[in-house]
C-alpha cells in the first residue's frame, strides 16, 4: 500500500483528506491507499508522499520548527526526494526563496526553485475565485481555483544544471575553492530536475480578481520539479477531485518505480 500524509500543524489539512479520500476511489483498485495526518516524525518517516496544506506558512514554519519537523521534512523533499505538494501556505514553504513579510520572513523548507511573492492580492478581503486553464488535467475543463490570502511564483529562480551537481559531487570541486555557497551546491546537486509552469491565471479581465484583475493577469499559480509540486490556489476547498487524482496517479507512479529500483539494487 502506498502511504500519503496531509501536514497537520495547522491550515485546511481535513479538507486535503476528504478529496484524497474521493480521488482514490477513482483510482485503480489493485493499489490500497492510507491516508494520514501528519504531527510528529514517526508519522513523517511512515509516508510515501505529502501534502503540505494552505493555512499560514509562518505559524506552520513555527510550529514544525517547534516539532522538530523541520529538518526531517527538507529531508523528506531534498533528499528521499518523495512526492510533495504544497497549496498556498504550503507552495510558501516549497519555494526557495519568499518575500518577507511585515511581520517579518520564516524558515523555509525549499525544493522548488522559485520566488514565491506572499499575499500577492493583498488581504483577506481580496480573496477570490476563478476557472483556471489547467491543461494537464486533460479534459479541458476549467478547474475552480480559491485564492486566499494567495501568493504567486514572481519568477523561476535561475537553473541549476545536473553538470553543476555533477561536479560538486566530485572530490576535486569539494577540494577547489568555490565561491558558490554551499546551499547552492546542495540545490543543484538535489534539484536536477527543471521548473515546470503548470497554470497561469488568465489574462483576461478577471472581475473578480482585486485591482480589476491586473495583479491576477498571466500570474504563475502552479509549478512542478522533479518530486514537488506547489499551488497557489486551494484545490481543497471544491468539491472537484481532478487535482487530487491526478497528484495521485503521480505518487503511483512514482512509488512504484522507486520501489521496483529498490528491489532490483536488492537482488545485486
Ligand atoms: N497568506 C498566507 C501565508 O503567507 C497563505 C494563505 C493561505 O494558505 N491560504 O502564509
Amino acid at each position: 500500500f502506498i502511504t500519503v500524509g496531509v501536514l497537520a500543524l495547522q491550515g485546511a489539512f481535513s479538507e486535503h483528506l476528504q478529496l484524497l479520500k474521493q480521488a482514490s476511489q477513482s483510482l485503480s483498485k489493485y493499489t490500497t491507499w492510507k491516508f494520514i495526518e501528519v504531527r510528529d516524525v514517526k508519522a513523517l518517516s511512515m509516508c510515501d508522499a505529502l501534502i503540505i496544506p494552505g493555512g499560514e506558512s509562518t505559524t506552520m514554519s513555527l510550529v514544525a520548527e517547534r516539532s522538530g519537523l523541520l529538518e526531517p521534512l527538507r529531508e523528506f523533499v531534498k533528499v528521499y526526494r518523495k512526492p510533495t505538494w504544497g497549496t498556498c501556505a504550503g507552495m510558501i514553504l516549497l519555494a526557495e526563496e519568499a518575500n518577507r513579510t511585515k511581520k517579518g520572513g520564516q524558515e523555509l523548507i525549499g525544493g522548488l526553485d522559485v520566488r514565491v511573492r506572499r499575499n500577492h492580492f493583498g488581504s483577506q478581503t481580496e480573496s477570490f475565485s476563478t476557472p483556471l486553464d489547467l491543461p494537464f488535467l486533460g479534459d479541458n475543463k476549467p478547474f475552480y481555483g480559491f485564492f486566499i490570502r494567495a501568493p504567486v511564483v514572481e519568477h523561476v529562480l535561475p537553473p541549476t544544471t545536473p553538470a553543476s551537481a555533477m561536479a560538486a559531487n566530485t572530490a576535486e570541486t569539494i577540494a577547489a575553492p568555490s565561491k558558490a555557497p554551499i546551499d547552492d551546491i546542495a540545490a543543484s546537486f538535489t534539484s536536477p530536475d527543471e521548473v515546470r509552469v503548470l497554470g497561469r491565471l488568465p489574462v483576461s479581465k478577471l472581475t473578480t480578481a482585486p485591482g480589476d484583475g491586473k495583479l491576477a493577469e498571466g500570474r504563475i499559480v502552479a509549478v512542478e520539479q522533479g518530486n514537488c509540486l506547489g499551488t497557489s490556489f486551494h484545490p481543497e476547498l471544491g468539491t472537484d477531485v481532478r487535482m487530487h487524482k491526478w497528484w495521485l496517479e503521480g505518487v503511483m507512479e512514482k512509488v512504484e518505480r522507486k520501489r521496483m529500483l529498490e528491489r532490483m539494487s536488492n537482488n545485486m
